[in-house]
């Protein structure tokens, strides 16, 4: 059991690593930032220089709590921004306090900067940084022309992260929508469906809310195929996906779970408001999804996720309800685990 909650964890966390592009690069960067400035703050506390481990302790300790915030909140872009004042503030002490050593971090902070924060923040936020780091370095009394092979340099290493941030900024919020959708009907696909339901039960299992799932199966779909052609039932696809999103609620997440099979993810839920559901989404398609005045419906399996489940076991009793509706003559809906099996 303990193997098993631990497991659903992990696999939590390496898929928001996996799928949120800004949420891992935070992370990377404060991990080893926080690891590295950590071993100098040994260092300099075994030389008993006190007013560098403060710094040093206080820049660690600034890095774990922007982890830890944008971990629980999820909101990368403040995250992001708090983040490069902090290292901006963090180097410039740096370099007043211990001179030339800054200008290295100053690189960190640069690249850190076009990479955590939006173009409008990072560009004046990186000049600021070369202006204030080379007036520090010269009041520091280093020699010019190094303060003017630091001012080159950073500009360099500036327009290429600038340049690099932004591409990859586009190319992964590209790579993110088609790794999570599914063309055609605009859903959620199966990857992003494993995700979502991976959080749910862990919601559950923390005793924090219900939440319900429900598998909804076209009726005799390959006959509209057959009869209307394929793209016609392309067409109903797209259809019923919209049908559907507008007919629940803003937090229920809509996944396309193979063919003409979807799966309506349904959080905060008891069993009596998962059916009440599952019945309204199965009204409006029967009186609104048709095709050439051929009217189409659907059958519909409910699960609520127990606390011994994982999404699998979830999902399954829901397929099973699903499958036990189209033996009970399609259009209906059939909800897991109810005793004997009900029809609604
Ligand atoms: P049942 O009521 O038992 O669910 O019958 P059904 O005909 O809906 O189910 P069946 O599994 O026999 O057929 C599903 C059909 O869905 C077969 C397949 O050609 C069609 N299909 C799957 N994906 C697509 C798609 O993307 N577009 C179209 N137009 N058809 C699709
Ligand atoms: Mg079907
Ligand atoms: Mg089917």
């Amino acid at each position: 059991m303990m193997l098993k909650k631990l497991g659903n964890q992990y696999d939590t966390i390496r898929m928001r690593l996996a799928n949120d592009f800004r949420l891992s690069i935070i992370m990377m960067f404060c991990i080893p930032a926080a690891t590295a400035i950590g071993g100098f703050g040994v260092y300099r506390f075994l030389q008993g220089d006190w007013v560098m481990t403060l710094v040093d302790a206080l820049l660690v300790a600034v890095l774990i709590s922007i982890s830890g915030f944008v971990w629980i909140t999820g909101n990368t872009v403040v995250a992001g921004i708090l983040l490069v004042i902090c290292t901006g503030i963090g180097v410039l002490t740096v370099l007043y306090l211990v001179g030339l050593v800054g200008l290295f971090w100053a690189y960190v902070d640069i690249i850190a900067t076009f990479f955590l924060s939006p173009p409008a923040f990072a560009i004046p936020k990186a000049l600021l940084m070369v202006v204030a780091s080379v007036a520090l370095g010269a009041a520091n009394g280093l020699d010019p022309l190094a303060l003017i092979s630091f001012a080159t340099t950073v500009f360099v290493v500036s327009i290429f992260a600038f340049s690099f941030a932004r591409r990859s900024r586009a190319q992964a919020r590209l790579l993110e929508e088609q790794a999570i959708r599914d063309p055609l009907t605009g859903a959620g696909n199966r990857r992003a469906l494993e995700e979502e339901l991976c959080i749910a039960i862990a919601r559950v299992q923390r005793g924090e809310a219900g939440a319900g799932l429900l598998m909804l199966d076209l009726d005799h779909f390959k006959e509209i195929n057959d009869r209307y052609g394929h793209a016609n039932g392309d067409e109903v696809l797209k259809q019923f996906a919209e049908l559907v999103r507008t007919h629940s609620r803003h937090e229920d997440r809509l996944f396309r779970f193979g063919g003409e099979e979807f799966v309506l993810l349904l959080n905060s839920v008891r069993a009596e408001s998962m059916i009440l559901a599952a019945r309204h989404i199965q009204q409006t398609i029967r009186d609104r999804l048709s095709i050439h005045a051929h009217s189409v419906t659907c059958s519909i399996g409910a699960a609520l996720a127990a606390p011994h489940d994982d999404w699998e076991s979830w999902l399954h009793r829901a397929d099973n309800a699903v499958y036990e509706a189209k033996t009970n003559g399609r259009d209906t809906i059939i909800v897991a685990d109810h005793l004997p099996a009900e029809r609604c």
